[in-house]
């Protein structure tokens, strides 16, 4: 059975146009175009009048079942994905973290099971590397050979994640060996750890100082250094949840002198400034991630660069974890909160209400940032990204006109809070189809355990 999709607005990164989409009973889109008609009589027709066309949305950043800090994050692979369904992102990327003294193919085939069976939408992934040694070097091309060639590392959390500079030196020029790509968590490891621990002295243990124990410079000088170790091994590089100004501006200094470094922001960061650690009855602990929320002149730094398109991609870094029986682990000290925000769901209405209603961006800027970047930057553009002949029928039937609030009590992820609780939401997915199959009806969820399937992906060069 194909799928007619008539008379929507068709929305690609360069403009809005209204067409029909028509994909075959592969799921994939085989035309776009005006006055499309049926292939055959079973074809189902749906109406989309009045409604925004989208690619399916990607989360190039999630966290799902994420063990950490003693804990693991509340969504699995069901509910994640299903969350990202009735929020319009029909594909994620998942980082793949072990713990040190695993090997990477070990971590990978944990986490091929975690999803396999769960997953609703389809999924790629990032692997990273938290250690360097003889295993972690022989594998890293083994890695690239199932399919990934991404790969994470991370200047901060020392002790656990946390590279030093000869290890991440050695690990980068591994992996542009092997084809692949960095993608970075840029926040300078000791100075957090120094300020953290000079807070504790004085006995400050509470939300109000976990911001500011990774200022916006320790992010910039990491950002810095990594792009210049980068550059030296001649990689790749993405640096994830850029929050503030600081780290832009080193992303932009590197893209004038012709380097290849993506910068991702998300939502939280364009949204929620850091005001709210200071929440009275341990309410800050909801929004305690890191990089921590910012001031909001970064807010601002962050949506010129969406505009302008020095910020390239929008994830969500979505790594829920229960207030009531997850966040409460650090009620007397932030050292010991599970770090992590939910987002997967929200992240396309709030860009929609928060970006294109207020025309601080265009519809064309959102669909470049949330689908059709990641896709490109991440080696899915054969199959994601676009509404285009050729790709797979991941599409999202987004109307504008709805009007509604964020709501713990009406979202669809597990986590027992909402960030953006009582915000005011404009327009909502309606329909969502992944691989021509629906998955979300009348903005309810109806999609299927398993019908997910991992994306493997080519290196990007060799
Ligand atoms: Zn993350």
């Amino acid at each position: 059975m194909g799928l007619l999709i008539r008379g929507g607005d068709v929305v690609t990164t360069e403009g809005v146009f209204r067409a029909d989409v028509y994909a075959d009973d592969d799921g994939i889109i085989r035309q776009v175009g005006r006055d499309l008609e049926p292939a055959s009589s079973s074809d189902r027709v749906v109406d989309a009048g009045g409604q925004l066309v989208l690619p399916g949305a990607i989360d190039p950043h999630t966290h799902v079942a994420l063990p950490f800090m003693g804990t693991v994050s509340c969504d699995d692979w069901f509910d994640a994905t299903a969350a990202g369904c009735v929020g319009g992102t029909t594909t994620i990327f998942d980082f793949v973290i072990g713990s040190r003294g695993e090997r990477p193919l070990e971590t990978l085939e944990a986490w091929m099971a975690k999803a396999e069976g769960k997953a609703v939408s389809d999924y790629a992934y990032h692997m990273a590397v938290i250690e360097w040694n003889d295993d972690v070097e022989r594998e890293i091309p083994e890695v690239v050979a199932r399919g990934i060639p991404s790969f994470k590392a991370f200047t901060a959390y020392k002790g656990a994640l946390m590279l030093e500079d000869e290890e991440l030196f050695k690990a980068m020029r591994a992996i542009a060996a092997a084809g692949g790509i960095l993608t970075i968590h840029a926040v300078n490891g000791a100075v957090l750890n120094a300020l953290a621990e000079a807070f504790a002295a004085e006995g400050r243990l509470g939300t109000d100082v976990h911001h500011l124990c990774q200022p916006p410079e320790s992010e910039g000088e990491a950002t810095h250094r990594a792009i210049r170790l980068a550059g030296l091994a001649g990689l790749p590089l993405y640096v994830v949840h850029v929050t503030c100004d600081a780290a832009l501006k080193e992303i932009q200094e590197a893209n004038k002198r012709g380097q290849e470094v993506y910068c991702e922001t998300c939502i939280q960061y364009l949204l929620l400034d850091d005001s709210l650690y200071s929440l009275p009855d341990f309410e800050g602990a909801k929004y305690v991630a890191s990089p921590p929320l910012r001031k909001p002149s970064d807010q601002e730094a962050l949506w010129q660069g969406i505009a302008r398109r020095t910020v390239h991609t929008l994830g969500t870094d979505h790594a829920p974890f229960h207030f009531e029986t997850q966040k409460v682990m650090g009620k007397d000290d932030f050292r010991k909160i599970p770090n992590g925000m939910p987002g997967v769901e929200e992240r396309l209405s709030l860009l929609y209400t928060y970006g294109v209603e207020t025309g601080r961006i265009t519809l064309p800027q959102l669909v470049e940032v949330c689908c059709t970047a990641p896709a490109r930057i991440f080696g899915i553009d054969d199959r994601k990204g676009a509404i285009r002949p050729g790709a797979d029928a991941d599409i999202v039937l987004y109307d504008p006109h709805w009007e509604g609030t964020f709501s713990v009590k009406t979202q669809r992820s597990t986590t027992d809070y909402n960030c953006y609780e009582g915000w005011k939401r404009k327009g909502r997915p309606t329909q969502v189809f992944v691989r021509g199959r629906q998955v979300v009806r009348d903005s309810a969820f109806c999609g299927e355990p398993g019908f997910g399937r991992h994306l493997a992906r080519k290196p990007r060069r060799r």
